[in-house]
């Protein structure tokens, strides 16, 4: 058995398959972010692999989905609290290797990793429809764990993310095949040895590591899985989806955004520049940010002033000092990805208001910008750049921000500023999975969270969780005799 030192920290860089840990003879290598040092060569799922897992998946699934949600909530419970003992070395691991800042890992990620799955443990033992009791017949109305769930996870949020679907999933009596990121999938693997810690049995939670391509791929185009619920990019979510498509699985897919944040004539300036600044957060590298601004033309010079002065003040270096506000971009590839974006609007007839290059603290750093004197039409308003880069175009009217704001194939999220009847009535016009008023990133786990358009398919959080892992059934019982009849509808 290999193992990882990273920082410190003792991780394997192996699967994680029917309770034990598995090498594979194929590595991929894999670089932190910081500072490019190679952290570790990690196992590449093949065949073989997922064959394994879908196997463990499928053995540990009866005896695992007959057990009461109470006695799966306590071990998930203990899972819970695995992750919470290890909580510094989840935090240390996923700012090493994805590049996310250490006071957000703990201040945020890790409190939110034990949430997801002491919530949905929870929620689990008071899930029911509402009653269906007719004249005729009452209705059980039953949810069935579907069997095996393939988790494809994303590099910006992997703990939180395979969390907030490893919940659900087990919760409701699933057993899971978690494929995580080839670009950060060091805090999955420790989920692995947290899992294994609190007694979870053989199978029902198994980590298949590998890239996208042969790994992800292999285990979508499954015809044994139930379910696939997917967080990712738009070209991903198309291809596992005819890939899943085949076999007629059902997926959850959670994609991409290009949501707008919107200052109303009304707004509170100085509280949405506050709020505008929090885009850069994890160097912009979050699906739900508000990264294009729309702002009124009578406050935009207002609005960009102060956003502005918010935005100088923003510390920009190693995601492991508590004094860093934004980190790094998570791989070279990415960095090209957005010096492009802004290098084609610059030559387009883009005007940069701050901002607009690579940042002097590293390779893989680069400013907080903001351009202006686009066209909605324009590639940089269309597509999502997923780094530290947004873009500001003004309006007259509240029907211009809506049409605006509406006006991408993208509708995830939203952030809508000024007085509060107003921002609300606009914001329940922007076609979107959510949006926040005066406000963002608040977040509940029983509310239901997704996209519209390109943005996704599905919902998942609280009840929509579970009706997705789940087969839902309605067992019929009738109050009376029932009399056959072919004339009987
Ligand atoms: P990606 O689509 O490249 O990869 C996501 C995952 O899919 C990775 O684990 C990858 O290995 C796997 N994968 C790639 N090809 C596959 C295939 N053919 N079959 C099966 N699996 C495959 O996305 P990314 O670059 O890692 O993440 C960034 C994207 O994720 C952005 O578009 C971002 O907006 C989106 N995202 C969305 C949400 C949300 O909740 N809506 C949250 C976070 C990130």
């Amino acid at each position: 058995m290999t193992t990882l030192d990273v920082a410190g920290i003792a991780v394997s860089p192996d699967h994680y398959i029917d309770g034990r840990r598995v090498p594979s003879d194929q590595h991929f290598e894999l670089h932190s972010p910081i500072d490019q040092r190679l952290l570790g060569r990690v196992a590449e799922g093949t065949a073989a692999h997922v064959e394994a897992a879908i196997a463990a998946a499928q053995k540990a699934f009866p005896a695992w989905s007959a057990m009461t949600a109470a006695e799966r909530k306590t071990l998930l419970d203990r899972f819970a609290e695995e992750i919470g003992k290890r909580a510094d070395d989840f935090c240390t691991l996923e700012s090493n290797d994805a590049g996310v800042l250490l006071s957000r890992m703990r201040h945020g990620v890790v409190p939110r990793a034990m949430l997801n799955i002491r919530w949905f443990a929870q929620h689990a033992l008071t899930l029911q429809h509402r009653p269906i009791d007719t004249e005729q017949a009452y209705h059980i109305v039953r949810h069935d764990p579907a069997g095996v769930v393939v988790i494809i996870t994303p590099w910006n949020a992997p703990l939180m993310l395979s969390t907030w679907k490893l919940g659900p999933a087990l919760a409701a009596g699933n057993t899971c095949i978690l494929k995580p990121p080839e670009w950060a999938p060091l805090t999955c693997s420790l989920l692995a040895d947290a899992a294994h810690a609190a007694g979870l049995p053989p199978g029902v939670f198994n980590v298949v590591q590998g890239t996208g391509a042969r790994t992800g791929a292999a285990l979508v185009a499954d015809a044994r899985i139930a379910r696939v619920s997917f967080t990712g990019s738009v070209p991903t979510a198309k291809a596992i989806a005819q890939a899943a498509g085949a076999n007629l699985v059902p997926c959850s897919l959670e994609l991409g955004g290009k949501s707008p944040f919107i200052v109303l004539e009304d707004a509170d300036i100085d509280a949405a520049a506050a709020t505008g600044a929090l885009m850069y957060r994890n160097a912009g590298q979050v699906c739900l940010a508000g990264t294009r601004f729309l702002v009124h033309a009578q406050v935009a010079d207002a609005f960009v002033a102060t956003m502005r002065s918010h935005v100088e003040r923003l510390n920009v270096g190693d995601p492991r000092d508590e004094a860093t506000e934004v980190g790094p971009i998570i791989h070279p590839h990415q960095v090209e990805r957005v010096a492009g974006f802004v290098g084609r609007a610059v030559a387009g007839g883009a005007q940069v208001l701050w901002g607009g290059a690579k940042h002097a603290f590293g390779a893989q750093y680069y400013q907080p910008t903001m351009l202006t004197g686009l066209k909605q039409s324009d590639e940089i308003v269309q597509n999502e750049v997923f780094g530290p880069v947004l873009t500001l175009q003004t309006f007259a009217d509240d029907d211009e921000a809506i049409v605006l704001a509406n006006g991408t194939d993208y509708g995830l999220g939203g952030v809508c500023y000024g007085e509060t009847a107003h921002a609300t009535a606009v914001a329940q016009q922007v076609r979107t999975g959510f949006i926040w008023v005066n406000s963002f990133g608040i977040r509940d786990l029983a509310a239901p969270f997704g996209g519209i358009k390109r943005s996704g398919i599905g919902r998942e959080g609280g009840d929509w969780s579970f009706e997705f892992f789940c087969d839902v059934k309605d067992v019929v019982v009738p109050k009376k005799p029932f009399k056959a009849s072919f004339s009987h509808r």
